[in-house]
């Protein structure tokens, strides 16, 4: 930003607060504490387990998520900074990483103190002012205070599916989302032996919310399976204009955010997947759509793809976007690059 007398004004980087330091929030915090335009001020903790004293150990400054329970971090011995109402005076935005509609709940803290908050796709398209992903309505969170990265399986869904509309135009969309049931650290619910139609009346919630953040005619079913480590997605789009199979995997191919893996190198199911994304990424983070190029298939004028979906990564770069859309830093082109350039994706 130039000031009056022309010189470079050097813009104060964003001041970040996660409040829930779990499966998402770890991860947003160091992807933020990857940014030169942002900083984490500090991540809240419900309890003094070793995820707090994780947190601690990488130099984030630890808060009570819930003001009676500070006394117990006191009790073990880990050092907190207060509570999340003292963490949220001094950030500029709140990314809400609790459980699902618990957002929602914590919502208020947020309004009251006019602090912007950016929330998980756990919560309702009514949280927020707008919903997002990066590729396909960056621009509707400019300036915005409250918004909602969608969920991971919306997210991934949507990523393939503006850039068929963009290219090749979509009547509409048939999709099967076959989920894993639990994330890995789960172990007090779970689907030890069988497959559960989820919901068993159609249409499951994910074309929805697919609808919330791009305009197309989408139906989808979903499934919950034994398996903890990816999302699979088994897609149909019947396109305005039907490509050639080349023109598809061309077009995937030039989105970073996106990977082709080939059944030719040994990746056969997400165990494969899992198994090298765990040499190449810490925690095995995959922030990238894995869509296998053999699965990409013209059949009588449609598209067809499968996909695999890592739950636990892939709204990660979403959130570091959102924060620069709310904060009018970057255009949704340069805040991307910058994002995938700091993750790691499209060098993989
Ligand atoms: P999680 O259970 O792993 O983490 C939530 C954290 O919030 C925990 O550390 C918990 O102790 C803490 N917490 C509990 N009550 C709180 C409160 N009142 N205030 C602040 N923190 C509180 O959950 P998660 O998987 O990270 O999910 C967080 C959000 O992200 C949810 O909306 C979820 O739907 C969404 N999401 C999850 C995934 C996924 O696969 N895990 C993917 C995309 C989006």
């Amino acid at each position: 930003m130039a000031s009056k007398k022309g010189k470079t004004r050097r813009r104060k980087k964003v001041k970040v607060a996660i409040n829930g330091y779990g499966t998402i929030g770890k991860r947003v915090a160091d992807a933020v504490n990857l940014q030169k335009d942002m900083s984490v001020v500090g991540v809240t903790k419900t309890k003094p387990d070793f995820e707090a004293k994780m947190a601690v150990k990488k130099g984030y400054k630890l808060y009570a998520a819930i003001e009676e329970r500070a006394e117990l971090f006191d009790k073990a011995g880990i050092k907190i900074e207060g509570t999340i109402d003292d963490l949220i005076e001094k950030a500029d935005v709140v990314i809400d990483c609790s459980p699902s509609k618990v957002g929602a709940e914590n919502k208020e803290k947020y309004v009251k103190a006019g602090v912007k908050a950016i929330f998980q796709g756990g919560e309702k398209e009514s949280v927020a002012e707008v919903s997002f992903n990066a590729l396909s309505c960056y621009d509707k969170a400019i300036g915005k205070d409250y918004v909602r990265v969608v969920s991971c399986n919306t997210t991934g869904l949507t990523r393939v599916l503006y850039l068929i509309k963009e290219n090749f135009g979509i009547k509409k969309v048939r999709a099967t989302m076959i989920r894993r049931v639990v994330d890995p650290k789960e172990d007090k619910k779970g689907l030890v032996n069988g497959i559960m139609p989820n919901p068993i009346a159609l249409p499951s919630h994910h074309g929805p919310d697919v609808k919330t953040v791009l305009d197309v005619d989408i139906t989808t079913v979903a499934f919950k399976v034994p398996t903890t480590l990816m999302h699979v997605h088994s897609i149909n789009v019947v396109p305005e204009e039907v490509p050639s199979r080349d023109d598809v995997i061309e077009v995937l191919k030039s989105e970073p955010r996106i990977l082709l893996l080939s059944e030719k190198d040994g990746f056969t199911s997400t165990a494969k997947i899992v198994e090298w994304a765990r040499e190449v990424r810490m925690r095995y983070d995959l922030y990238e759509n894995c869509v296998w190029e053999e699965s990409i298939s013209i059949v009588d004028g449609e598209i067809y793809l499968t996909q695999a979906i890592h739950q636990e990564a892939i709204v990660v770069p979403e959130n570091v976007d959102a924060i620069r859309a709310m904060f009018e830093l970057k255009s949704r082109d340069e805040s991307m690059k910058i994002t995938n350039e700091s993750l790691g994706i499209g060098s993989l």
